[in-house]
């Protein structure tokens, strides 16, 4: 069985080209020509207009492993990740597809073949959900459940609604019903009965883990809104590359694979830590996961800016350095870490090498200048705090706090936890409220939208989760913080 993520990575692409699949390259993230969606999310994203008959190849059935991104749009995990075992933004999808090949059989019967004896996963701990029929115009799958059936017992055969069974890239393009298959990674040999289909838990709970979903695609959603059928049954289906490691490598979170653990140790080495950091660790998880983004997003071209793609990346790299100022980290490293991205991914895919420059001038310039922004706003914060201290108020202003937003960039999640290190409390959702109605202004405005946009983002509270401020230290600058 394959020893590590490398291994298993080769050991997939294997097993499908023996059984006849075309191993097509990872397209870059950027999506070819594709307005609707903005960065590839799937595996599927580079075949989307052969699953609708648009473009023919010449296969009817290939394997990938495609780096995707989900950071944005209809599937965004920015904010699940260093807080889930197995959400990245940036990760890698294994997957097989048949362009109106081989259909439901088939592919069930791969999957499982591949995961129980390939990867040797434990048979009794794999459970399996098909679609019962709820939440879009398509029926109960019973095809797919009696296949699972010959398989495996009723018992682990579960059925959930659309949310969870029925897959689509975006509001538009080819979408199915989908099967997945989930592993309990709870106490006991097995996990509990699920009783009959469409009881049961969602595999929400952390003791699930979901490795892969195989997308029967049958159907393809219009501008319309309208679903027509696709000329002919086709399957997409896609495997965590990391999520695999993490089972394989019988460690509890995909952080702790071999694919992040150098990494993760790099930003603790700059840091000058090393071990679990306890509550501190997810935000080395954040930065090491943010330091894959980033340094695969610039070599697919991404530079970080105020709009569109380049400004999720931009708000991908501040994420990162603000958990930085979090755990000490003072000075420049973001080009560091970015570069151990390199060293470590650089062989799986050279374009990393050839960008190897490009991605630490980049990040370089991205630090100094929100570095400079953060400092900026802190002088200004304790302009604020001394005055307030001096009035003897307990309440941090919330026209303040607004225009350090928007005049200032300054996030206001780290608005909230200076008032709150200074005892003062801020009024969060009158500060959101008057953002909002800035934003509505200034979209009548003209030209400033963007603008506005661009510092608007971190309204939304990612620091939180339980991670307590440290405080400045140098970077504080003039501010007080406690
Ligand atoms: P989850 O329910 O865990 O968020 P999903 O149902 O959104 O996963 P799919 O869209 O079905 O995921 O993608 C196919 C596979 O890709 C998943 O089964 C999983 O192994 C992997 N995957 C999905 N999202 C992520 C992510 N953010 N990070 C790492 N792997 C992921
Ligand atoms: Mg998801
Ligand atoms: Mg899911
Ligand atoms: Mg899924």
């Amino acid at each position: 069985r394959p020893a590590d993520a490398h291994a298993i990575r080769s050991a997939f692409l294997s097993f499908f080209e023996e059984r006849g699949h075309a191993a097509v390259p990872s397209s870059p993230l950027v999506p070819f020509d594709d307005p609707t969606l903005l960065f590839v999310n799937a595996g599927m994203v580079q075949f989307k207009d052969v699953f609708t008959g648009r473009d023919k190849r010449d296969y009817t059935r290939a394997t990938s492993a495609q780096r995707c991104l989900r950071a944005g749009g209809k599937h965004n995990d920015l904010d699940n990740v260093g807080f889930t075992p197995r959400h990245h933004t940036l990760f890698e999808m294994l997957g097989n597809f048949s362009f109106g090949d081989y259909f439901k059989r088939d592919a069930i019967r791969w999957g499982w073949e591949f995961l129980t004896q390939v990867l040797e996963l434990p048979a009794e701990k794999l459970v399996v959900s098909v679609f019962n029929g709820e939440g879009e115009n398509a029926p109960f799958d019973q095809e797919a459940y009696d296949l699972w059936a010959e398989i495996i017992p009723k018992e682990r055969i579960y059925a959930f609604d659309a949310k969870e069974n029925f897959w689509q890239m975006g509001d538009t393009g080819p979408c199915g019903p989908c099967s997945e298959i989930h592993i309990w990674r709870g106490e006991g040999g097995a996990p509990p009965d699920g009783g009959k289909p469409g009881k049961g838990p969602a595999f929400e709970d952390d003791k699930y883990m979901e490795l892969w979903n195989l997308v029967f695609m049958q159907y393809e959603k219009l501008a319309s809104g309208e679903m027509t059928k696709l000329p002919a049954p086709s399957v997409d289906t896609g495997a965590g590359l990391e999520r695999l490691a993490a089972v394989l490598e019988g460690v509890e979170t995909n952080y702790e694979t071999g694919l992040f653990v150098p990494i993760v140790d790099k930003v603790k080495a700059l840091a000058g830590v090393s071990g679990h950091q306890g509550e501190r660790e997810a935000s080395y998880r954040v930065i090491a996961d943010h330091a894959r983004a980033t340094a695969f997003l610039i070599a697919d071209g991404v530079t970080p800016d105020q709009t569109g793609r380049p400004y999720v990346l931009r708000r991908i790299m501040r994420r990162a350095i603000r958990h930085a100022t979090l755990v000490g980290l003072e000075d420049l490293f973001f080009h560091e870490v970015c570069d151990e991205v390199v060293n470590r991914f650089g062989e799986a895919y050279p374009e990393l090498r050839e960008a190897r420059e490009v991605i630490a001038g980049a990040v370089k310039i991205e630090e100094e200048g929100f570095r400079r922004t953060l400092a900026r706003g802190l002088r200004r914060v304790s302009k604020i705090l001394a005055g307030l201290e001096a009035e003897g108020s307990k309440v941090f202003p919330v026209d303040e706090a607004a225009d350090l937003y928007t005049s200032a960039g300054f996030p206001i999640d780290l608005t909230r936890v200076i008032a709150e290190e200074n005892e003062l409390t801020l009024d969060e959702a009158a500060v959101a409220e008057k953002l909002e109605a800035q934003k509505g202004e200034s979209s009548f405005a003209g030209g400033g939208g963007s603008k506005v946009a661009d510092v608007y983002f971190d309204i939304v509270n990612e620091l939180g989760q339980g991670t307590a401020f440290l405080g400045y230290g140098a970077t504080a600058g003039e501010a007080t913080l406690k």
